[in-house]
């Protein structure tokens, strides 16, 4: 059983990044900029913010945090869009989700330019995605992309299970594993909550991917021998004898699976590192205008 070191690989993939960056300074060009917007004080959201713009500063690229009290009005996160979709200085930017209520997640996403959505959330991006065109791919899918391509694991012909249908991990991981590329060309089933027996369809895959966020709900049982399972759950578990009171978990039942498999991921340090990588890789390819040209 091998361990999908995903700090490992992503701190790779940043020390690559970082040097591309020292060589487009050296060519007198201009250094990548991302842009974060952030609503609220939610305590996850602005670390993943504050980590995403720390990432920034670590490989040099040029950063901006842009932070609202969340009784900012939906128009004036609307017009923040407009300029930073007209400011040449930035070549990216995210919009932190959840959005509070009163916040139309959807019109704030749709209203950024797909050219500088490097999250991979705008329809355009997930369209192109769908049809097999050049686009940013979201985060999480596309570091378990990185991981599958960086432990050379065979993906083509063999049966994957994905697990959870969300827009932003499962639906997208389902599509790409079935494209006509490496990592791909497998043959795909999507289960989510509606899944009849869901153990009947995970005992026949060669890969599962799990990203529902139920701590345990993939059991050994379910695993075939020499799986390669890939977690993408992170749930907060009451943990009495860590200092923060809690500790995070995957969908899998780890302890009991691990030993089943031949390449399986931790939680954490497994897909959740790569997520910022990505996100660095894709305001990298907007400045290097990559995508759409
Ligand atoms: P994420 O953003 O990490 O993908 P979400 O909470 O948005 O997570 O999505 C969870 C997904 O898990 C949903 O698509 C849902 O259908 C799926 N799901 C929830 N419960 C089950 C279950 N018992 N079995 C299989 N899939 C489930």
């Amino acid at each position: 059983m091998t361990l999908l070191d995903g700090k490992k690989t992503s701190e790779a993939i940043l020390q690559e990044i970082a040097h591309e960056v020292q060589a487009i300074k050296a060519n007198g060009g201009k250094v990548p900029h991302l842009a974060a917007v952030l609503v609220g004080n939610d305590g996850g959201s602005v670390t993943y913010v504050n980590n995403k713009v720390l990432a920034c500063d670590r490989i040099g690229f040029g950063s901006s945090l842009i932070r609202y009290e969340d009784t900012v009005t939906e128009q004036e996160l609307l017009q923040k869009i407009q300029e930073l979709n007209e400011d040449d200085n930035v070549d990216g930017f995210i919009v932190q989700l959840p959005l509070p209520k009163h916040i139309n997640a959807e019109k704030v996403i749709e209203s950024i330019d797909p050219r500088k959505d490097v999250d991979g959330f705008h329809p355009t991006n997930v369209g192109r995605m769908v049809a097999g065109l050049n686009a940013y791919l979201p985060a999480t899918p596309a570091g378990i992309l990185q991981l599958l391509q960086r432990y050379d694991i065979q993906t083509s012909g063999k049966h994957c299970v994905v697990i959870g249908r969300s827009n932003i991990v499962g639906s997208p991981m389902s599509i790409l594993m079935s494209k006509a590329a490496y990592p791909g060309n497998a043959t795909v089933t999507l289960c989510h909550r509606n899944t009849n027996n869901l153990a009947y369809h995970t005992r026949q895959a060669d890969i599962i991917i799990s990203a529902v966020g139920i701590p345990g709900l993939v059991t050994a049982d379910m695993v075939k021998d020499g799986a390669v399972v890939i977690d993408v759950g992170t749930t907060r578990v009451q943990d009495a004898s860590r200092k923060s009171g809690y500790r995070l978990r995957g969908d899998v039942d780890f302890d009991a699976v691990a030993p089943k498999c031949s390449f399986i991921t931790p939680v954490p340090g497994g897909v959740g590192p790569l997520t910022i990588a990505m996100l660095m890789q894709n305001t990298l390819r907007a400045a290097k205008k990559e995508v759409y040209g």
